[in-house]
């Protein structure tokens, strides 16, 4: 018997599915990555989608039948000795630092959205007349003049409030 594509996907309540394809079907557990039990049911699923000639519905397989023991005992074998659990683990972890960072990311973008309105106000406060670099004291407006840049913001923003209204 030749299993194929065996790899180990979601977490479910402390179990890990288990898949493998197998003769046209796609089979998996949900295994106890602690003590390897396959628990109670092999799923058989169909390789093609419904509406194919050869689709079939899910079956629910016991999983102490021969036949069943048989693709969980080979799915297990290669999952043990190509470290699919360690792998697993290792991208669980990867893919967890990865949506907090985002989330962080979110959460940061949301402060400083909550923060514009009063950081508007202050910079404005802050800047405005602040640049005396230009002949007789006036603002230069150079394009690298930070002072300048934030004015330049500054009435763009104020003239563009005034249009909206
Ligand atoms: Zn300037």
């Amino acid at each position: 018997m030749k299993i194929e594509n065996v790899k180990l996907r979601s977490r479910m309540n402390g179990r890990v599915a288990l898949l493998c394809d197998c003769k046209n079907a796609r089979y998996h557990v949900w295994l106890d990555p602690k003590t390897m039990d396959p628990g109670d049911t092999l799923c058989k699923n169909s390789i093609v989608a419904r509406g194919h000639p050869d689709y079939f519905d899910t079956r629910r397989l016991e999983t102490t039948s021969a036949p069943s023991q048989k693709i969980i005992d080979a799915m297990i074998a290669v999952c043990k000795s190509e470290g699919l659990l360690e792998k697993f683990v290792v991208k669980e972890r990867k893919d967890k630092a990865k949506q907090q960072k985002e989330a962080e990311a979110y959460r940061r973008i949301r402060r400083i959205r909550e923060a514009a309105p009063r950081m508007f106000d202050l910079l404005r406060d802050l800047i405005v007349d602040k640049c005396f670099a230009g002949p007789g004291g006036a603002p230069c407006a150079k394009a690298d003049c930070r002072v300048c840049r934030v004015r330049a913001l500054i009435d763009e923003i104020e003239t563009n409030k005034m249009e909206d209204e």
